[in-house]
């Protein structure tokens, strides 16, 4: 893993750093679509581009990739740090807290139904046919490629509000109170009387 942060790399380019929905301002096309997937490499999903801090370095200040790579290393003193592969241990932990997370992204979208952004929004976000993003939903990790897995996970644990999930679900009745409230449904309880 590159021991740089692309916000680092965004301040040292003197470029805007906030994040909107998790996303950074994508440099080459500025829509807000640029994801650090935390595995050392980026991807903006709108205009496609992807790779790694010396990639996107190289291409904001115009010079080679190895020319990056080094001054990279010297501003950083990162020195030898190499992009290593996971261990077995570390690859079976992190599918482990994978299924963790995505359960609990079941559970978000079955409490919320159409009150919060739908599995739609989200497959549309990801570019993922129906099938290919319920099977990331439903943790079948054996049937999608390692790219769409990270990608999708990473994109989705940015985005969902999970700590909203558990506030509301601990509000217990009272959040349906509102909900009946809020949706103008109050009359129509005279039915159940
Ligand atoms: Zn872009």
């Amino acid at each position: 893993m590159v021991g740089i942060d692309f916000v680092d790399i965004f301040n040292l380019c003197g470029l805007n750093t906030d994040k909107r929905r998790g996303n950074l301002c994508c440099p080459f096309c500025r829509k807000w679509s640029f994801t650090d997937y935390g595995d050392g490499k980026a991807h903006c999903h709108s205009c496609k581009w992807s790779g790694n801090a010396f990639k996107l370095y190289a291409a904001l200040e115009s010079i080679t990739y190895e020319e990056a790579r080094e001054h990279l290393i010297k501003e950083f003193k990162i020195g030898r740090i190499k992009i290593r592969k996971k261990t077995y241990e570390e690859a079976y932990d992190s599918v482990a807290s994978d299924l963790d997370f995505l359960a609990r992204a079941r559970l978000y979208f079955e409490f919320y139904k159409h009150r919060r952004r739908n599995k739609k929004y989200y497959q549309d976000k990801l570019d993922l046919s129906r099938s290919h993003f319920s099977k990331i939903i439903n943790g079948d990790f054996d049937k999608v490629s390692k790219e769409m897995w990270i990608k999708s996970l990473s994109y989705l644990r940015q985005t969902l509000d999970l700590k909203q999930l558990e506030a509301d679900l601990n509000k217990g009745v009272n959040y349906w109170k509102d909900s009946i409230k809020e949706e103008g449904l109050l009359e129509q309880v005279n039915k159940f009387k």
